[in-house]
């Protein structure tokens, strides 16, 4: 059975998802671990549930999903594995990002492995399959387990709210899209985890999402 354990890292407060299931093997979904207290909160829970990590996924490359990669390449030698569309990203390539008032810096690891629509991640007795779901970025992806009733939308679609399309490559019609035909098409009670804030349910974000 696939459980979920979640982790709200960095000062954007982004949600890390690690994902396990009775064979202990996992995969993370969207690493944002910054500091080394977040760091050290990861690779503890880890080391105490004796879990082998398979997988670095990321729904999409802005830095607050992907401040925690070269943790995980250097701890657990694995690289991340995303779509290519986002790599082109300001910042991506370079490690730093400007945020307000803050800069963000991160060793770049980039991957080895690329993911596109419709891609199967498996891991122990779990299999993911990739959506691709653009709009808030190019290359946003969304995991959903069909098994677990859960879908890993990043920043598409949150509770009651989407995500932002003002940023580089973020188009707005394209992101309506994506939620209408890939992600509101799924089963009705799959659960939706989302790159920051609560949990919702696709149901419920059909009937109660004022924005589409
Ligand atoms: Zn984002």
């Amino acid at each position: 059975m696939l459980k979920i354990k979640v982790f709200v890292f960095n000062p954007i407060q982004e949600n890390t998802y690690l994902l396990y299931d009775e064979t202990k093997e996992a995969v993370i979904i969207d690493c944002g671990a910054y500091t080394d207290d977040e760091k050290k909160q990861l690779s503890d829970f880890i080391n105490e549930k004796k879990l082998k990590l398979k997988h670095v996924l990321n729904t999409h490359l802005h830095f607050d999903h992907i401040l925690g990669n070269s943790f995980l390449y250097e701890t657990y030698g694995l690289k991340p594995e995303y779509n290519p569309a986002d790599e082109a990203m300001p910042g991506v390539k370079e490690g730093i990002v400007k945020f307000g008032i803050n800069a963000f810096k991160y060793d770049v690891v980039l991957a080895e492995q690329y993911i596109d629509d419709k891609d199967i991640i498996s891991f122990g007795n779990t299999r993911l399959e990739a959506l691709s779901t653009p709009g808030h970025s190019p290359g946003s992806l969304s995991f959903y387990s069909e098994k677990g009733a859960c879908v890993f939308t990043g920043d598409a679609l949150f509770r009651f709210d989407l995500g932002r399309t003002d940023l580089w490559g973020g188009d707005s019609e394209e992101l309506l899209q994506s939620i209408e035909n890939k992600l509101y098409t799924l089963p009705g009670e799959t659960v939706v985890y989302p790159g920051h804030g609560e949990p919702s349910v696709i149901d419920e974000e059909i009937e109660y999402n004022p924005y589409v």
